[in-house]
């Protein structure tokens, strides 16, 4: 089938709508008729090469034997919402009609790291960026004469998307799809980071550095975990007035800023928890975040660094004397398809703030005004909506 789709062709350009095709699904295979997708800054992160290796990099890789994706032409977006309009042979968890949210990672539920209940390092996880379907490693997207890597295995900045099935979520009807997009990539990421992730405990002191899509959830999660005190940190005025309504007990515009509230509240002892979730992390904030963590606490790498990045400044002896974790995690730690319906429902029961998230609902035609946006500090989460 023919449908539009957002495709990237390289670092530095635009996103291009166009008219991608799409074969039916095969054994295993579920086409989504898409409803909702959200922009998450990890789809700026192959625009702005973050997420891209360098040359060098790549004749490192493959001199180390390492799989080097082909990344473009790319369709965009891993975040998003739909519902089921077919199902190839051998499909047993959705039918036609069902609303699905997706997942980016395509976690198959049977390797070591799916059965151990951390799907999020399933070993499907290195096919998110191949060309190729990861049921039976052909290809299903097409541009013109070319094959197109689908962002993680999904590709939701298109109206139709051919996945499978580990890739898709059944949720219930009555709730929006929505609300349902946002738990797909930036509600999960955030709340289980600000969560099980960095391991908040009742009474704790969190701090959350970065309150985008993914930060302003951490601070939901945090809350939620019972944290005392939970204190964002962003330089935009917008999102630190956000994350108030979100839950922070505090503000703060910098993290060199944020050390003389830290050591008011906790009496010297600094943060129980501290979570990285700014659009890009630099490595330099590695160090000042590890001294406002406590001894004995947990500092945890949410958001993306640049892919070239190996020299980090960091204070070893603090790092062992004091006990402390420097922890990096996708997902938040979650498990998809347990903790998608489960955040779902806390929606629903007014546990969970996710309407609120979205700044600006946009046509997939707008994706570049909708990146601008982003990068500018405009948008909690800007969606996109399908007819
Ligand atoms: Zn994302
Ligand atoms: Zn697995």
């Amino acid at each position: 089938m023919k449908c539009q789709g957002a495709v990237l062709r390289g670092v530095g350009r635009d996103w291009e709508v166009e008219e991608i095709t799409l074969d039916p699904p095969r054994e295993g295979e579920v086409l989504v008729k898409m409803a909702v997708a959200g922009l998450c800054h990890s789809d700026d992160h192959f625009t702005t090469g973050d997420m891209v290796p360098t040359p060098d990099m790549v004749a490192l890789m493959e001199a180390t034997g390492a799989a080097v994706p082909e990344y473009f032409p790319m369709l965009g977006g891993h975040e998003g919402a739909g519902v089921v309009e077919e199902v190839g042979p051998g499909v047993r968890s959705v039918q036609p009609g069902d609303h699905v949210a997706l997942s980016f990672i395509a976690a198959c539920g049977v390797c070591r790291w799916c059965v151990s209940g951390m799907t999020y390092l399933c070993d499907n996880g290195a096919m998110m960026l191949a060309k190729e379907m990861v049921t039976d490693g052909t290809t299903r997207r097409h541009v013109g004469d070319e094959d197109l890597t689908a962002m993680a295995q999904l590709g939701t900045f298109a109206e139709y998307a051919v996945l499978a099935e580990e890739s898709v979520i059944k949720i219930d009807e009555s709730i929006p799809l929505d609300a349902a997009s946002l738990v797909s990539c930036g509600v999960t990421t955030g709340w289980g980071s600000g969560t099980v992730g960095v391991g908040t405990q009742p009474g704790d002191t969190v701090v959350v550095v970065g309150t985008g899509g993914v930060g302003i959830n951490a601070v939901q999660g945090a809350r939620a975990a019972g944290a005392a005190a939970v204190i964002a940190v962003d330089p935009v005025d917008f999102k630190r007035d956000s994350a108030k309504f979100f839950g922070a007990t505090d503000t703060s515009p910098s993290i060199e800023e944020v050390f003389p509230l830290v050591q008011e509240l906790t009496n010297g002892v600094m943060a129980d928890r501290v979570v990285l979730t700014p659009s890009v992390l630099p490595p330099e904030m590695v160090l000042p975040a590890l001294m406002l963590t406590r001894k004995g606490g947990t500092c945890l790498i949410t958001g993306v660094p640049k892919f070239e990045v190996n020299m980090v400044p960091l204070l070893l002896v603090d790092l062992l004397q004091s006990c402390k974790t420097l922890k990096g995690l996708i997902y938040g730690g979650l498990n998809p398809r347990a903790s998608m319906p489960m955040l779902l429902s806390m929606y629903r029961n007014g546990h969970l703030k996710l309407d609120e998230l979205v700044t600006r609902r946009y046509r997939l035609d707008q994706i570049n005004e909708a990146t601008r946006d982003m990068r500018e500090g405009r948008n909690i989460r800007g969606i996109f909506e399908f007819a």
